[in-house]
């Protein structure tokens, strides 16, 4: 089986942004508001049968992909413990405005509220920005007690709510974890590769001045009252937040010029890996979703190439076998949950 260049899929959004995303992807920049692009998406977005999913060349969805060849896409060890879903969402994400301050359901609430077997642990490596002072906002600086949050979100307090997160500045080559439930926002001209679980679940805790309803669209229809009990109150420290934002070399033998991104917290959740080939970068047989944000090259495998450069996609799925990165480029090769990982509701770090 080949590797499959991924066509650009950018989705409306309310809020605004995609430039940076069409310029990526060399497509000309249409609409204010389509600041995502779900790149070999399984998964639609909230509410919406279709709307997210990823069509490939053949004019197949993703979906119907994997579900008609599960051990060839996704291998028998992933598809005998995840059937035919990949379990994870790639995307490019151009915030054009900051993001209203947000946090998503663990796998725990989703279940027990949502029916849905997934939460949305997710993780930034950061693109590029353009920005004067590009940030972003993640966690709680103290602990929030339920009853003040619950007033500054259905008061749209926003001004208490952003004073009350830590701002860490954003710079091309970040990558950060951010477990569920902890909220966060993106700022703007913050351009990123976004990884998370494949679902599309968002509780808002601000709206105001953006184009929704929050108060009838924020709470994942369960109310603020339920919905609020998914966010995680409590104060982060410095320390806990640099651990978010940790990287590991590979093990051995280490592969030269690639870097295992995010800490060993989120593996039941995704892994990523930033390719910076010295010559070649060898990558080992497994499904992965390669986005190449700088430079150009080929990918290998078997006596077959590609050539591959800045804003391409490729969905390489498992029986492809070893392939290998080529030439004066960097990647990200998204990985969906280790299947040898046991089952977690949220990364946690206390
Ligand atoms: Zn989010």
């Amino acid at each position: 089986m080949d590797p499959i260049v991924l066509a650009s899929n950018q989705i409306p959004r309310f809020y605004r942004g995609g430039e940076a995303i069409a310029g990526f992807r060399g497509v000309p920049h249409r609409d204010e508001f389509a600041p995502e692009d779900w790149v070999g998406s399984a998964t639609a977005v909230f509410g919406s049968e279709t709307v997210g999913l990823s069509t490939l060349p053949d004019g197949r969805t993703v979906k119907e992909a994997l579900d008609s060849d599960p051990e060839g896409f996704l291998g028998p060890v992933h598809a005998e413990r995840f059937g035919s879903e990949m379990g994870l969402l790639v995307k490019l994400l151009d915030a054009g405005q900051r993001l209203p301050v947000h946090c998503h359901p663990s796998r725990e609430f989703a279940r027990r509220h949502l029916d849905c077997p997934y939460g949305k642990t997710e993780a930034w490596v950061v693109v590029e920005v353009r920005s004067p002072e590009p940030f972003v906002y993640l966690g709680f600086r103290d602990e929030v007690d339920l009853a003040t949050l619950t007033g500054w979100v259905t008061g749209q307090e926003t001004e208490e709510i952003a004073g009350a997160m830590h701002r860490l500045p954003a710079a091309a080559g970040d990558s950060i974890l951010v477990p569920a439930g902890v909220p966060h926002s993106i700022g703007e001209g913050v351009f990123i590769v976004e990884l998370q679980e494949p679902t599309d679940l968002s509780v808002l805790l601000e709206w105001k001045g953006f184009d929704i309803d929050g108060a009838r669209d924020g709470h994942l229809g369960l109310g603020f009252e339920t919905a609020l009990g998914c966010a995680d109150r409590s104060g982060w420290g410095r320390e806990e937040l640099g651990r978010l934002r940790a990287v590991r070399q590979d093990g051995e033998p280490r592969r030269p010029g690639v870097e295992l991104l995010f800490p060993e917290e989120a593996d039941p959740f995704f892994r990523a890996e930033r390719i910076r080939p010295r010559g070649a970068a060898p990558l080992p047989t497994g499904v992965s979703i390669l986005v190449v944000t700088a430079g150009s090259g080929t990918l290998e495998w078997g006596d077959r190439l590609l050539a591959v450069g800045r804003g391409n996609t490729v969905l390489i799925p498992f029986a492809a076998g070893d392939c290998v990165l080529r030439g004066s480029l960097k990647a990200v090769r998204c990985m969906p949950p280790d299947p040898g990982a046991p089952d977690a509701s949220v990364p946690t770090f206390r």
